[in-house]
């Protein structure tokens, strides 16, 4: 049987999917949870309470219908969206990325982005069989705009993808600087707002600027990661064309009507994104306390070199404080760990794990 298989794979499934690995996500239960830029706020007993009699109501017997229109409304009117824009909606912002790889599928198309940064943008593009382009940032983690532009007049990239806040620098671009980028464009240039809960631009007050401009956004990073719901906006024509390759039903009733029931309670979650925005003033300034570089954050993530990475992360795990060790993904991140902000309490322990780790 085990011969059958071994030829199966090696000769009717794709070779670089071969070699690839699944998305490996660790086993973090008992652990404080720091490494996936998660809201660490649950919802209050009472909204819980209320949005369980809510889904117990919701028609499972029935395909995702009306509500979905609901919900992009909904959305809409949460991120300002000029009338005559379109909304699309993808199983988290990753689904949308690997819908626009696929709708830029050209021959020869290229994907541009700033590296380091968000690692699907690469991925979706290789497994589309697009060209990807990573355009080192400068040394202080800065946009390069010498090296985006040569990139960008060199490799005429299908989509330049600008993580405005970037992960995992936590960094927010120079306006002046994307604008050159914008301008110089020859394809789409993807905004991707995920951090946007935390930023203090967003570049929604200039869509109507330009029309090769989409911003994509997700209520993962606004407390609903478990629910799986990103967003994507621009000229209506243009969102309508990506709009083509989304799987009919991509968003689940259940997840369409929690997420609806969350942004009639913006307030909460605004709260929520409040708090951890001070959080992370407190956990950057006890970062720089310690005498460590901890570069400014706009997102709910704090980027810090260490003297030892693998140390740390080791040495943080064994006292159950998770965090993400990023040293290894660029040259630029030596020695370098991505720290998500927690409640007050997380953090006073992450620190202390880090601190006894120095
Ligand atoms: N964009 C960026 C910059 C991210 O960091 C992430 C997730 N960490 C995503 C998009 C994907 O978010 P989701 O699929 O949860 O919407």
């Amino acid at each position: 049987m085990s011969a059958r298989l071994d030829q199966l794979i090696a000769t009717r499934i794709r070779q670089d999917v071969q070699s690839m690995h699944a998305y490996a996500i660790q086993d973090s239960r008992g652990m404080v949870k720091l490494d996936a830029m998660e809201n660490p706020h649950r919802l209050a007993p009472e909204l819980q309470r209320a949005l369980g009699e809510r889904l117990g109501a919701v028609a499972l017997n029935r395909y995702p219908g009306g509500r979905i229109d609901d919900l992009k409304k909904a959305l809409a009117r949460h991120a300002g969206l000029p009338d005559g824009f379109g909304l699309m909606l993808g199983n988290g912002s990753d689904e949308l990325i690997s819908l626009l790889a696929m709708a830029c599928d050209v021959p020869g198309a290229t994907v541009l982005a700033p590296m380091p940064g968000f690692v699907m943008y690469a991925m979706s593009a290789q497994l589309q069989g697009l060209k990807f382009v990573g355009v080192d940032l400068t040394p202080d983690l800065e946009l390069d705009e010498r090296a985006m532009l040569d990139a960008m007049a060199l490799h005429q990239p299908a989509i330049v993808y600008l993580a405005y806040p970037n992960n995992p620098t936590a960094t927010l671009w120079n306006d002046a600087v994307i604008e050159k980028i914008v301008e110089a464009a020859p394809g789409l240039v993807v905004m991707d707002e995920a951090y946007q809960p935390f930023a203090a631009r967003s570049y929604m007050d200039r869509i109507t600027r330009h029309e090769h401009v989409l911003v994509m956004r997700t209520m993962s990073k606004f407390g609903l990661a478990g629910v799986r719901i990103g967003y994507m906006m621009g000229p209506a024509r243009l969102v309508d064309e990506v709009d083509k390759l989304r799987p009919p039903y991509n968003i689940s009733s259940l997840n369409c009507e929690t997420a609806l029931f969350a942004l009639e309670h913006e307030d909460v979650f605004a709260a929520q994104a409040a708090e951890i925005r001070s959080e992370r003033e407190r956990l950057q300034a006890a970062l720089r306390d310690m005498g460590l570089k901890a570069w400014r954050s706009e997102a709910n993530m704090v980027l810090v070199r260490v003297p030892d990475a693998d140390r740390s992360f080791e040495g943080m795990k064994a006292r159950k404080v998770l965090v993400k060790n990023v040293s290894r993904m660029h040259p630029l991140l030596a020695n370098c760990l991505r720290l998500t902000v927690g409640t007050a309490d997380e953090n006073a322990q992450m620190l202390a794990a880090l601190r006894s780790t120095l």
